[in-house]
C-alpha cells in the first residue's frame, strides 16, 4: 500500500498557526486525533486538536505571545484552548493516562516528552495518528491502513483498553456507525465481553455517545449487530428482544419491528431523518413489553403502550441528560405515534394541538415540521407490520394532504392563532377579565377547528356577538 499522505493545503489556518506559535517558542507540536483520521478519509473536519511537548503553562505563554487568547479549559489534563482566527483549538501536553480504578477516568495523568507515548494511550488506531505539515504523518499503529480498509481496531490489547475505560466500548460502535467501518474481530470479541461494564459509566457520557450513534443514521445497524452494547447502554431496550406480539398485525418480535421502523424512517427520508425522529423510531414501542395482555381468543394487545412508552422514554432521556429541546419532541412523537386520527381537518388539528403541547414547540412552522415527522414515523410503523396491514401506510398520504392544507390555508390549532384577542372577546361579549375569557376563546377555537366559522376577524366578531 502506498504511503498515506495529507496535502498541507487541506489544513485549516487556525491549526497551522497554532503549530507555528508553539514551535517558534521551541516546542514540538502535532495535529492529532479526529482531524487526521478524517483528512485521510478525504473529509476536512473543522475541529483541530493539537498536542505538544510543552507543559501547559508554557503552551499558554507561547500562544499568548503569538497574540491568541488562551483559556485554561482542562489544565489538570494538560489542556488549554487557544482562540485562533476566531476558532477554538485545544492544545494538550503529551501525556499518558495513569491507572483506571473506576473504569471512568484515569486517576491521574502523567506528562511525557515523546509524542509516541501520547498516541499509544489513544483508543483506536484510526484515532492514534499525528500529522505535521512538514514532518508528515506519524502512524505507529497502522491507523492509515485501517482508515483505508475501514476498520476500527483498538490500540494494544482490546480487553485491557476496554477495561481501562468502558466508554470506549460505545465509542467503537459510534465510530463504526459514523464512518461505516467494520470492527476488527479481536476488538469486536473484547467489546462484546466487556459490554456489561458500561453500567459503571456516567450516564451523560453514555448519552453523548448514543447521540453520536443516532445522528450517524445507523442506529438500526447498531441494534442489529452490536446488540449487547446497545442493551448495556440502554437496558430498557432489552425486553423487546424476542418479545412475541401474538398479534395478527405483526409478523416480527418487538425488537425486529423496531429495527424495521428505524430503517424505514431512513428510507422514507433518504437518510436525512432528524435526530429526534431517529430516537422516536427506536423508542416508539418501548412501552410494549410492560403493557402486554392476551385476550380470550389468544390475541396479544398493548393497550396504553404509547403513554407507557412516553413515560419510560422520559425517564431514560432525563437519565442520559438529553436536553429538553430534543427530549420533549421525541416524547411527543412516541406518545402520539399510534393515536387513531381520521385524515380530516378537525382531527388532525386536534392531534397537532396535543403534539404542540407535549413537544414544547411554539412556532407554527416548527410544530408542522414535527407533524410531518410524526406522519413519517406512522408510515414506517405501518410498513413494518404484517404484510396484510402495510396498506395502512396509504392512509397517511391523506394525512399529509391535510397537513399541507393546514399549512397552505393557515388553519389554526391554538387560541394564539385566532384572528381575535381576549380584549376582543371581552368587548364583544361584554365580560370582565377572568377565566370566562379563556373559555370563550377555547370555544371559538373549537368552532374554527371544526370549520364552522372561518378564522377572520369580522366573521369571528359576528360569531361572538351571536352567542
Ligand atoms: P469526533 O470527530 O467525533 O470529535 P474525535 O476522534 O475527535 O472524533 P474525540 O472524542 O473528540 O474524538 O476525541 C479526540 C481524540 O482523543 C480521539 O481521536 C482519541 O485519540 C482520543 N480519545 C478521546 N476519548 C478517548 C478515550 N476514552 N480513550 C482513549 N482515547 C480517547
Ligand atoms: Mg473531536
Amino acid at each position: 500500500m502506498p504511503q498515506a499522505t495529507i496535502d498541507p493545503a487541506l489544513a485549516p489556518q487556525h491549526g497551522l498557526l497554532t503549530l507555528r506559535a508553539l514551535e517558534d517558542a521551541g516546542h514540538e507540536a502535532w495535529v492529532v486525533g479526529g482531524w487526521v483520521r478524517d483528512a485521510l478519509r478525504g473529509v476536512v473536519a473543522h475541529d483541530v486538536d493539537v498536542c505538544t511537548s510543552a507543559p501547559w503553562p508554557q503552551s499558554k505563554v507561547a500562544l499568548e505571545a503569538a497574540g491568541f487568547v488562551v483559556h485554561e479549559t482542562g489544565t489538570a489534563h494538560g489542556t488549554v484552548t487557544a482562540v485562533v482566527c476566531g476558532e477554538p483549538v485545544e492544545v494538550t501536553t503529551y501525556r499518558i493516562d495513569g491507572a483506571y480504578t473506576d473504569q471512568r477516568h484515569p486517576d491521574s495523568v502523567t506528562f511525557v516528552t515523546d509524542v509516541r507515548e501520547d498516541l499509544a494511550r489513544r483508543d483506536f488506531t484510526v484515532n492514534a495518528m499525528a500529522w505535521h505539515p512538514t514532518r508528515g504523518l506519524l502512524d505507529p499503529f497502522g491507523g492509515a491502513k485501517d482508515v483505508a480498509v475501514g476498520v476500527i481496531r483498538a490500540v494494544g490489547d482490546p480487553a485491557v483498553r476496554f477495561d481501562e475505560d468502558a466508554l470506549r466500548i460505545l465509542r467503537a460502535v459510534r465510530f463504526a456507525a459514523r464512518l461505516d467501518f467494520d470492527i476488527e474481530p479481536a476488538t469486536q470479541a473484547a467489546l462484546r465481553a466487556a459490554a456489561p461494564t458500561l453500567a459503571g459509566v456516567a450516564q451523560e457520557r453514555i448519552g453523548t455517545e448514543l447521540r453520536g450513534i443516532m445522528v450517524s443514521g445507523r442506529a438500526a445497524w447498531a441494534l442489529r449487530h452490536q446488540r449487547e452494547v446497545m442493551f448495556a447502554a440502554l437496558p430498557e431496550l432489552a425486553p423487546m428482544e424476542g418479545f412475541d406480539q401474538r398479534s395478527r398485525y405483526h409478523c416480527f418480535d418487538v425488537l425486529e419491528h423496531t429495527i424495521c421502523v428505524m430503517e424505514g424512517v431512513e428510507q422514507l427520508t433518504v437518510g436525512k431523518a432528524s435526530e429526534r425522529l431517529r430516537w422516536a423510531a427506536m423508542l416508539h414501542d418501548i412501552g410494549k413489553p410492560t403493557s402486554f395482555t392476551v385476550d380470550e381468543a389468544g390475541q396479544g394487545h398493548f393497550y396504553g403502550h404509547p403513554g407507557r412508552g412516553r413515560d419510560v422514554s422520559a425517564i431514560l432521556l432525563r437519565r442520559l441528560a438529553i436536553p429538553h429541546e430534543l427530549a420533549n419532541p421525541i416524547l411527543a412523537l412516541v406518545r402520539y405515534h399510534d393515536r387513531p386520527c381520521a385524515p380530516k381537518v378537525e382531527p388532525v388539528l386536534k392531534l397537532t394541538a396535543s403534539v404542540a403541547a407535549m413537544s414544547g414547540l411554539k412556532r407554527r412552522d416548527e410544530v408542522l415540521e414535527l407533524m410531518h415527522e410524526l406522519v413519517c414515523l406512522r408510515r414506517a410503523d405501518a410498513l413494518a407490520k404484517a404484510p396484510a396491514y402495510r396498506i395502512y401506510a396509504r392512509e397517511l398520504d391523506d394525512h399529509e394532504a391535510v397537513l399541507e392544507k393546514i399549512e397552505r390555508e393557515g388553519l389554526c390549532w391554538s387560541t394564539r392563532d385566532l384572528a381575535v384577542s381576549g380584549a376582543d372577546v371581552m368587548a364583544a361579549c361584554g365580560i370582565a377579565p377572568g377565566p370566562a375569557v379563556g373559555e370563550r376563546l377555547s370555544a371559538l377555537l373549537a368552532d374554527v377547528m371544526a370549520e364552522r366559522v372561518p378564522n377572520d376577524r369580522s366573521s369571528l366578531l359576528a360569531w361572538l356577538g351571536r352567542g
